[in-house]
């Protein structure tokens, strides 16, 4: 239905209808209860008297034998007893009043001896019960013949009923607390809704390309913690995008320098300005394959980003996988004069992807002999602690600063750029070992070495049955 189409007209429906049904049969049944207080106070109070006994009218039943003409005896008797009294025949009807206006109210004597009194009042409808009747007259045989009430004398103070300021003050409590009722409902379906609206809002805003938008948290302990979500996420959003932004232009960045290169060498060819030697040619081929490298780095970073990276893990020696890196690495060692040692036991059975593994392990390895300042040597240990089996690949070499230890795992972040671009690199080799040590579920980080250089280290988990 259109009209509760909103949370917030269904929320004011509801607390309404809720409250409106809470109120009301409090009202009700408090009204009630009153009712039958009062009722029973009455008729409580009424047979507690001690009417004087119009004995008169008994008699004269049995002078004349009949009620007839009774009415000025009755008139009487009410004069001597200084109340009002109604006689009723054997068959409970009215036979005479002492009190005129009484003759035309709703009489009504119930079988269990309470007189139901009705009449209008300019107040309105009055109504009193009477326990009694306070004297039965019998004929010969014993037959009831007729009932005399004798009525309080302060009866004119009963006669706009309790129960009707009672009614009124209880409908003036039941408006006032439903018009209450209404405005919570409002409060309420707007403390919800207020923040739900500002949600949706800023989600429309995100969704036309607005990452900055954020929401305070308001609203109750699960919509702040809502609000708290969205903001996370749009803040996760807009560093994505921007990591994005800055991706794509330092990919740019790193093609344009090997292809000036490359074409400006082969321009200069065609035109004749060099000739193409083997050198040159050479080169060439060096900056081909550097774009070729780079080109392979970005397409294992994105799989490996997106997860898709193809993981086989298997039992395997760590100290193989080392020494293999190693092995690989070993001819560019040389050349600047470095040592590499492997360190480690053999029964290092862990749960990897050889082939990733040596990966991650080049990697460091090719960084350090990179940072070699002087001849020396790079150590490469692994040992066994827990479940999981840690490896270091430790330099003597120039070192990384603290301040930039947080942020040398992002992408094409380099601590110094030009050093860094002489020795091929891109600022990719640490993100790729990041994901690779990540999708086998290890951890990797750095540290300064103790006696200057840097400390790379990384784990993988032990293979389940080495674990003892
Ligand atoms: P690159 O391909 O440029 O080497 P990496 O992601 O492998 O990129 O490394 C990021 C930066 O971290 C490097 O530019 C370098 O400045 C620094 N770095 C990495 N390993 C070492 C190390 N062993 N010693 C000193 N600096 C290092």
């Amino acid at each position: 239905m259109q009209l509760f189409a909103t949370l917030r007209s269904r929320l004011i429906a509801m607390v309404a209808a809720l409250l409106a049904v809470t109120i009301g049969s409090v009202a009700v049944i408090s009204t009630r209860v009153a009712h039958y207080e009062i009722r029973k106070f009455d008729v409580e109070v009424h047979a507690g008297r001690a009417p004087r006994m119009p004995a008169a009218i008994a008699d004269y039943y049995r002078a004349h034998g009949s009620w007839i003409g009774v009415q000025s005896e009755v008139d009487r008797a009410a004069q001597t007893a200084q109340a009002d009294i109604l006689l009723f025949d054997g068959q409970n009807h009215l036979v005479a009043s002492s009190n005129r206006a009484l003759r035309d109210a709703h009489l009504d004597l119930a079988t269990d001896g309470t007189l139901t009194i009705e009449r209008r009042t300019p107040q309105g409808l009055a109504r009193e019960l009477i326990r009694g009747p306070q004297m039965v007259v019998r004929n010969d045989p014993g037959v009831i013949v007729g009932s005399i009430f004798i009525l309080p004398p302060q009866r004119g103070n009963l006669e706009l009923p309790a129960t009707r300021s009672l009614d009124r003050s209880f409908f003036w409590t039941f408006l006032g607390a439903t018009i209450f009722g209404v405005l919570m409902a409002i409060a309420i379906a707007r403390w919800i809704s207020v923040p739900v609206e500002r949600l949706t809002e800023a989600a429309r805003r995100m969704e036309s390309g607005d990452l900055a938008v954020r929401v305070e948290p308001a609203g109750g302990a699960e919509l702040a913690e809502l609000a708290r979500g969205f903001n996370a996420m749009a803040a996760a959003l807009d560093r994505n995008e921007e990591q994005r932004r800055r991706m794509v232009s330092d990919v740019a960045h790193e093609l344009r320098a090997p292809l000036t290169n490359i074409r400006c060498d082969l321009e200069s060819m065609q035109d004749g300005l060099t000739e193409p030697t083997p050198e040159r040619i050479a080169s060439l081929h060096d900056e081909t394959m550097h774009l070729a490298h780079l080109v392979d780095d970005l397409q294992d970073l994105a799989l490996a980003e997106a997860g898709r990276l193809e993981i086989d893990a298997q039992p395997v020696a760590l100290a193989a996988l080392a020494r293999r890196a190693a092995a690989g690495m070993e001819t560019r060692a040389r050349e600047r004069g470095v040592t590499l040692r492997c360190d480690g036991g053999d029964d290092v059975i862990v749960l990897a992807d050889a082939r990733r593994t040596v990966q991650i392990v080049t990697n460091l390895l090719a960084n350090a002999v990179a940072h070699m300042e002087t001849p020396g040597e790079v150590r490469i240990t692994w040992e066994q602690s827990g479940g999981e089996a840690i490896i270091r690949v430790a330099d003597s070499g120039t070192g990384i600063p603290a301040e930039e230890l947080p942020h040398i795992f992002e992408r094409f972040y380099r601590v110094d750029v030009s050093r860094s671009r002489a020795t091929g690199g891109a600022g990719l080799g640490l993100p790729i070992v990041r994901q690779l040590v990540a999708a086998q579920g290890g951890r990797v980080w750095a540290e300064r070495g103790v006696g200057g250089g840097s400390v790379f280290s990384f784990t993988l988990p032990i293979a389940a049955k080495t674990l003892t």
